[in-house]
């Protein structure tokens, strides 16, 4: 068996790992990368991401410095105010019903602007995003107020994030090995001293401070059914085919503990049958709601529903709507028909809505606009409620797409790995969506690559400062 000798090892290809890497070298580790992937597919969920940062900060004054040249004149259109601990904080306490690790949120919290920051010193272009969901050209007013939550968003999102990490690793002397999927932690006792990966030729045992940021396991059918629950395993998976939990469940197996919670995911409705609403989508601004809704989907019959929409309200769709394929009829009927809907039923179902609505009030697509439908309808929609009337009319068919898992492995507040006994795990960080209890229920849209950044820099350094005691000793 080959043995390959290094102070830290990350295991993914990531943001969180790729954070993790490059601040364990700026430390001064000999640092190494062990990537599920091979390189043609590297960069984990991360890649697939829209990535916006939800970072706290003090409006312009603060987000400005942080955004590459080319990008800053869009400051101009811009109003934007704080983001503060407090509203950061009930957002995450809302969304994850009280469930989320309090103490390890303010270390993200007072960490994740430093992080951004350094993140930038590493390559990483920031853009100020006028709005997450739609294009430049799509706003028509001369300023805008941001949403100050959705910010900042790396340019060209998640492809231009990972590529830049991966090309600040590659300017470093940071060993990447890819298709070298770990598998087993090699320990002994309590003491974790590396990894082992299974490589084309043959298992090659890397030994040194592990990191552990190779995501959920959304990517797993097995464990999807297991801990999410009936009708899991048959979920759409919006990111890498490579997060299996394989790490998780191998890091239980050595007495890591296990914390969050693991009956909930991260999904969304994505492209692919029910007329009946069966949620309030307008309970909330879009990215504090929609990482909740694709579980609602899956409960319906063959986890199918439809989106319908009137022609005043297409120019708001996200610019990703065009590449599903939209079923459009003059009449509801006729959109019914091609639906395979029970026509009487459907029709029935928006005139319902439409006599709903409310007669008075302005629709802001960027604000909660209060246009509830109130108390007329058993599910009511509590903002932007419209009435769907003028056709011809557009319907998308969606299934229930799944992000990433919120069960994991507990850490300290530091990202240092627990074991059941709540004791440290002697060489064991893990960092991103592999950690556990953070998020539950739901989660506030662009916390999960912040998460992964600071915790994966703070893992960085801690992992080379063992490494280079453990050297001295
Ligand atoms: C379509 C989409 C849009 C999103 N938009 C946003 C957004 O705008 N903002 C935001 O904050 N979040 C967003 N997310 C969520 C975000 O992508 C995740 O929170 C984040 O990528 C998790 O980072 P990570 O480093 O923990 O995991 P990943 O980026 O998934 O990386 C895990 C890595 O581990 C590797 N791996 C897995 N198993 C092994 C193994 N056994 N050995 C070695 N390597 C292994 C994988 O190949 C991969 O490289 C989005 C996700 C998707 C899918």
């Amino acid at each position: 068996m080959t043995s390959l000798s290094y102070d830290v090892i990350v295991v993914g290809g990531g943001n969180a790992a790729l954070v993790a890497a490059l601040s364990a070298h700026e430390a001064g580790a000999r640092t190494a990368i062990l990537e599920a992937a091979p390189k043609a597919y590297r960069g984990g969920n991360s890649r697939f991401a829209s990535a916006a940062f939800r970072i706290i900060h003090n409006g312009m004054e603060d987000i400005e410095p942080l955004i590459h040249p080319d990008w800053k004149y869009l400051a101009k259109r811009a109003r934007l105010v704080p983001f503060t601990k407090e509203r950061y904080a009930n957002e995450m306490l809302e969304t994850s019903r009280g469930h989320c690790d309090k103490e390890a949120m303010h270390v993200m919290f007072d960490h994740s602007y430093d992080t951004v920051k350094w993140m930038r010193d590493q390559g990483v272009r920031w853009k100020l995003a006028l709005s997450k969901f739609f294009s430049e050209d799509q706003i028509t007013q001369d300023v805008v107020d941001i949403n100050p939550g959705l910010c900042l968003i790396a340019d060209n999102e998640g492809i231009g994030l990972t590529d830049n990490l991966w090309a600040a690793v590659e300017k470093s002397s940071i060993d990447a090995h890819y298709s070298s999927p770990a598998y087993d932690l090699i320990t002994n006792g309590a003491n974790i001293l590396g990894v082992r990966a299974r490589q084309k030729d043959g298992f090659v045992d890397f030994k040194g401070q592990v990191i552990l940021a190779c995501g959920g396991f959304e990517a797993s059918p097995r464990l999807r059914r297991q801990y999410l629950g009936q009708g899991w395993d048959l979920a759409k998976v919006r990111g890498c085919r490579y997060n299996t939990g394989t790490m998780i469940e191998n890091a239980i197996s050595h007495g890591a503990q296990a914390t969050g919670h693991w009956g909930g995911c991260h999904a969304v409705p994505v492209d692919h049958n029910a007329p009946a609403r069966f949620v309030n989508e307008g309970e909330n601004t879009s990215e504090l709601t929609y990482a909740a809704i694709g579980e609602q989907i899956a409960k319906q019959k063959e986890a199918v529903a439809f989106q319908i929409f009137d022609q005043k309200v297409l120019k708001t769709l996200e610019p990703r709507y065009s590449t599903a394929t939209p079923v459009v009829d003059d009449t509801l009927e006729g959109l019914a028909q091609k639906l395979g809907l029970n026509v009487k039923q459907f029709v029935d179902t928006v005139r319902e809505f439409n006599a709903a609505v409310p007669k008075t009030g302005q629709f802001d697509p960027f604000h909660l606009d209060g246009l509830s439908t109130g108390t007329k309808l058993a599910i009511p929609k509590t903002n932007w409620a419209q009435a769907i009337d003028q056709g011809p009319f557009v319907a998308y068919a969606v299934t229930c797409g799944i992000t990433f898992t919120y069960g994991g492995l507990k850490t300290d507040p530091y990202a240092h790995v627990l074991n059941n006994e709540g004791e440290k795990m002697p060489g064991l960080s893990a960092v991103g969506e592999i950690s556990g209890g953070f998020f539950a229920f739901n989660y506030p849209g662009a916390a999960g690559l912040v998460k992964g950044a600071v915790f994966g820099r703070l893992a960085g350094q801690a992992a080379a400062r063992r490494a280079k005691d453990q050297n001295r000793a």
